[in-house]
């Protein structure tokens, strides 16, 4: 796919984090961007601050990657600092578009990660591109940073909220100002954010997993609708909208959070399970085995090898040492791509009938190659089970989801899908399977790629020129 033809696509799902009052802010921050890796692989950064300059390093690929020089390193001085991990996207992948975003302004300078998307930012930077304002990104990130440079208002937190009031969409972002940090997150909560607590320091992180590594005791969540300021004079808690009805975005359960996280209060691990046990309950195979397909059905296929007395098999082996470049060929490679990551243990499949647990199917290509691969080790039978429902609709809340023309469950039934796949049955999970697996007191949950049902306004221009 040429990069030229996705003029704007939208923010993607990525990792963001922000450390307060620690001698080693930038090294612990780049320890949490390790653990929130597998949310965006295209570049890291972090900015740190020691009260008086800030200090910055951003580069394009993986957090070694981007730190791999000691004395660059080692510039990142001060007690504050904020990181990010971006999500590759199909499309634009500018080093403009980088982040943490670090901005001059009146009150200081500024530094903001962001995790999500915007779905109003087109009208606005219409609005302000009109009234002047010059953009050097195509990124949701500077829209807001125009806002706060433009509100009248004199606190600093006053200054944000009066941006976020102009916002809809999904965001948990972390901003930075010489002496502070600020964690946010949109009021229907749809990606997760988190606070953690080391010696009297204190992190804000997407997931858990990454509190783990530094050895920080997790706090809280960051509410939805709400503004955590942090300084020398503590935790402050401001909320800048009323956050009554709430959607979490239930994929994060699915396939992007790490099982080790506890997200949106519930253990990402115990829900994973559930799918796959539920997904035995609803749609059982009469085989031999259940193979997962590493790393992202691991959880979901023992849960279904529990429920369905099967057992579990480790059939398919992955290659973790594929680069970027690899991951992202022309449309004709991508078969090949799914090979060089995935391998067959013949000794396991052979002769036998094999369920394989999968946690999405978005395009189809991977699961065709697999189910090829599999019959090639020798398997009798392929059943392919799918833990969550069927993806009919593009993510305009930070999932990097193709087009609903490339979505092949928007134009196939399951029963087309399964031909297409060559295996012989296919099945998803529910919709009423996939809810009833995540706590009913927790509050609601956006479903929109299973449903087209949007939780939240869309502007037209999205739909019109990046995802058709
Ligand atoms: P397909 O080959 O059907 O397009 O993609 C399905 C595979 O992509 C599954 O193995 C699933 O784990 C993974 N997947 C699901 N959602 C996403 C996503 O948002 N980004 C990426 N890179 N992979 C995804
Ligand atoms: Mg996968």
């Amino acid at each position: 796919m040429s990069n030229d033809k996705i003029i704007d696509k939208p923010e993607c799902n990525c990792g963001t984090v922000a450390a307060y009052g620690h001698p080693e802010a930038a090294y612990l921050t780049y320890l949490a961007l390790y653990a929130l890796q597998h949310r965006g692989q295209e570049s890291a950064g972090i900015v740190s601050s020691d009260g008086e300059k800030m200090f910055q390093h951003i580069g394009r690929g993986v957090v070694a990657d981007v730190f791999s020089d000691q004395q660059k390193f080692n510039r990142l001085k001060g007690h504050i600092a904020i990181g990010h991990n971006r999500y590759s996207t199909t499309g634009r992948t500018s080093f403009l578009n980088a982040q943490p975003l670090v901005v001059n302004m009146r009150g200081g300078s500024l530094a903001i990660s962001h995790n999500g998307n915007f779905t109003n930012s087109g009208t606005i930077r219409k609005e302000l591109v009109k009234q002047g304002t010059i953009f050097q990104t195509t990124t949701d990130t500077e829209v807001m940073v125009h806002l706060i440079a433009r509100s009248q208002k004199k606190e600093m937190h006053s200054r944000i909220i009066e941006a976020l009031q102009q916002i809809r969409g999904a965001y948990s972002m972390t901003l930075m100002m010489k002496d502070r940090i600020y964690a946010m997150r949109d009021p229907d909560g749809v990606r997760p954010l988190c606070i953690g607590k080391r010696d009297g320091a204190y992190f804000v992180v997407s997931e858990t997993c990454a509190l783990d590594l530094i050895r920080a005791a997790y706090v809280r969540d960051v509410r939805p609708g709400e503004l955590i300021e942090i300084s020398s004079k503590g935790l402050k808690k401001y909320r800048f909208a009323d956050a009554t009805t709430v959607h979490k975005c239930i994929f994060e359960f699915i396939y992007f959070s790490r099982p080790d996280s506890r997200i949106f209060n519930e253990n990402v691990d115990k829900v994973r399970r559930k799918l796959g046990k539920n997904l035995a309950l609803e749609s059982p195979a009469d085989a031999d085995i259940v193979i997962s397909v590493p790393d992202s059905s691991n959880t979901a296929a023992v849960g279904f090898s529990r429920r369905s007395d099967l057992k579990f098999e480790l059939g398919l082996i992955r290659n973790h040492y594929i680069g970027r470049s690899f991951i992202n060929p022309q449309q004709r490679m991508r078969d090949f791509a799914v090979r060089v990551k995935f391998n067959a243990v013949r000794g396991i499949l052979n002769g036998r009938r094999v369920v394989v647990v999968e946690d999405s199917i978005v395009r189809g290509t991977t699961m065709k190659q697999l189910v090829k691969l599999i019959r090639q080790a020798g398997a009798k039978e392929v059943h392919v089970r799918v833990s969550s429902p069927p993806i009919i609709s593009p993510c305009y809340y930070g999932m990097d989801f193709p087009s609903k023309g490339e979505l092949i469950a928007s134009k196939k039934t399951v029963k087309e899908i399964c031909e297409f796949l060559d295996c012989d049955s296919l099945a998803y999970l529910s919709i009423e399977k996939l809810l009833e697996s995540v706590s009913p007191d927790n509050g609601g949950y956006c479903t929109a790629c299973f449903t087209g049902d949007y939780p939240i306004a869309i502007e037209e221009k999205i739909g019109k020129y990046q995802h058709e």
